[in-house]
């Protein structure tokens, strides 16, 4: 059995779970630590994930790209909840 992917152009790959992500899903991106220049598109559940688990260790860096990239709406809101815990 064969899992049908549906490969549209801008399909990234989630760098958390290497499962593909549609650009249109919504998703967040995250920045590989000292290295803001190659930010990765990740699944929102993957990068909430690896943040609680302590595994996204520019945290700050991290929401600011979040602000930066989140258009208004519910993600940001979850973004800013989350800032509010930290
Ligand atoms: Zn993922």
């Amino acid at each position: 059995m064969r899992r049908a992917q549906n490969r549209k152009p801008a399909t990234y790959t989630c760098p958390l779970c290497g499962k593909f992500l549609p650009a249109l899903s919504e998703h967040v991106l995250i920045t590989p630590e000292g290295d803001s220049s190659r930010r990765r598109h990740a699944h929102t559940a993957c990068a909430l994930r690896a943040r609680e688990a302590g595994r996204l260790p520019d945290r700050d860096d991290w929401l600011r790209a979040q602000r930066a990239a989140a258009p208004p709406g519910p993600l940001r809101r979850a973004l800013r909840r989350l800032r509010g815990q930290g």
